[in-house]
């Protein structure tokens, strides 16, 4: 298939990064690269929903990954998957003889593998230079399920309605479910069986790069787990404390002890970010050197810093995320000259995370327990789905109260001229309630 007509396959069919920031996966396919990595790192504690769909649906992922090799003009296709995953990496096995582009990039048990920078320096050694795209090394990264909904777009010409969602923690049943964009948090974790205690709260997420959700929330394309977590665990303390405190705490104790810039696995691969020096200046009022503020740019906002390195308990992650996301509304940005990229840490290897440690330090790792694909067919009395589910612009509304809409159906209509994809209805119904935030249908 041509580049263009595989662009506009996903953009029509509502294709974006299913989890994470939700890129509109089109998008990444405007230049030709020469490796194609599927990432199936899935490397924060409790999510599982990825490793079980490359063990399900193999056949299909490899198909679309092989159609996106093919437009792009790629002679590889890496399969990025840690060693244990031992059913999706037999199933990926059992379909290589169809599939000659395709090997298995064998990833270790690190946090965060699953970061595409990290990934593909695991699987290729090249190292995305700082505020680059992974295109800039030829190389272009789609996750699982973004991958088998291209097959279903391509195969079946059916677009993107429904989300793949684990559901994990203080539940009766923790289970992975594949359920309609629109549904609320609440019923998506009634699946399960519902809590099994009383004071509890939902992260939207990961532990690590997930915020706290509510029950109301809606699931959108990038909803890939609800973890339900007593109100004292340590992730939900940590994402509960207000930005100011964070501030106040920061000036009080860090000692500069560095930490958190050793363990910082962008600052490993060289990139110019030092949390530890952020911290000092954004502490002290220090004017004299900007380049610990401009280079906040750089982070990838994994957490590393503040959930597992800084043993003051500070919160640098919160810190720098808040600046970046000043800076980005005022539109600074370091020059080109001014970043300065070094080699990657020799030290590297003995500095990553161990999944199992973080698991400890998180308090989750009674929680890690299977929770396995649920074959029920979910369906819902109603459903609001939002016209803005990724990153780009949101969609507009392209239906009105009182219309009849079908599963599939265009109901949000991306503008061709900015980043963004279309939006389509999870379920057949009535439109009830119709702004430019959502669309709301009765089943
Ligand atoms: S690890 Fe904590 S105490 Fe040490 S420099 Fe970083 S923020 Fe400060
Ligand atoms: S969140 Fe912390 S550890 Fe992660 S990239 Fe940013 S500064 Fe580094």
């Amino acid at each position: 298939m041509r580049l263009e007509e595989l662009s506009a396959i996903m953009r029509e069919n509502g294709i974006v990064g299913a989890g994470g920031a939700g890129f509109p996966s089109y998008a990444k396919l405007n230049m030709k690269a020469d490796t194609i990595i599927l990432n199936c790192a899935e490397c924060e504690p409790l999510l599982r929903l990825h490793r079980q769909l490359l063990a399900d649906k193999s056949f299909e992922i490899m198909t679309a990954l092989t159609e996106v090799a093919e437009a792009v003009e790629a002679d590889q296709i890496i399969i990025a998957v840690k060693d244990h995953y031992k059913a999706a990496i037999e199933s990926v096995k059992a379909n290589m003889s169809s599939f000659p582009k395709v090997k298995i990039g064998l990833l270790e048990d690190i946090y965060p593998s699953g970061d595409e920078i990290v990934t593909i320096y695991e699987t290729t050694k090249r190292v995305v230079p700082p505020g680059k795209l992974p295109i800039e090394v030829g190389v272009i990264v789609y996750n699982v399920e973004t991958m088998y909904n291209l097959y279903m777009a391509i195969t079946n010409k059916k677009p993107v309605t429904h989300k793949y969602i684990t559901v994990a923690g203080e539940v009766k049943n923790p289970g992975t479910f594949l359920v309609p964009l629109g549904m609320t948090f609440d019923e998506v974790v009634t699946l399960t069986g519902g809590p099994v205690i009383e004071n509890y709260a939902y992260i939207s997420g990961g532990p690590m790069t997930g915020r706290i959700g509510a029950g109301t929330e809606l699931v959108t394309k990038t909803s890939n787990a609800i973890l339900v977590l007593p109100e004292n665990n340590f992730v939900v303390k940590k994402k509960k404390t207000p930005v100011s405190l964070s501030m106040k705490q920061a000036a009080s104790v860090c000692c500069q002890c560095r930490m958190c810039t050793d363990l910082c696995p962008r600052n490993l691969l060289g990139y110019p970010i030092e949390p530890h020096a952020f911290m000092r200046g954004a502490t002290t009022g220090q004017i004299g050197d900007v380049r610990p503020y401009l280079n906040t740019q750089f982070c990838s906002q994994c957490g590393v810093c503040e959930m597992y390195a800084c043993g003051q308990g500070l919160n640098p992650r919160t810190l720098l995320g808040e600046f970046k996301k000043k800076m980005a509304q005022n539109g600074l940005r370091p020059a080109p000259e001014d970043i300065v990229f070094s080699e990657v840490n020799p030290g590297r290897d003995y500095r990553c995370v161990p999944m199992p440690r973080l698991r400890a330090r998180l308090g989750l790792a009674t929680y890690d327990k299977p929770a396995p694909m649920s074959p029920q067919e979910i369906t819902v009395k109603k459903v609001k789905i939002a016209m803005s589910q990724h990153i780009g612009a949101p969609a507009a509304p392209a239906v009105k109260v009182g219309d009849k809409v079908t599963e599939g159906q265009v109901i949000g209509m991306a503008d061709t001229s900015k980043l963004g994809v279309n939006i389509h209805s999870s379920v057949n119904g009535t439109v009830i309630d119709v702004n430019d935030r959502f669309v709301t249908i009765e089943a």
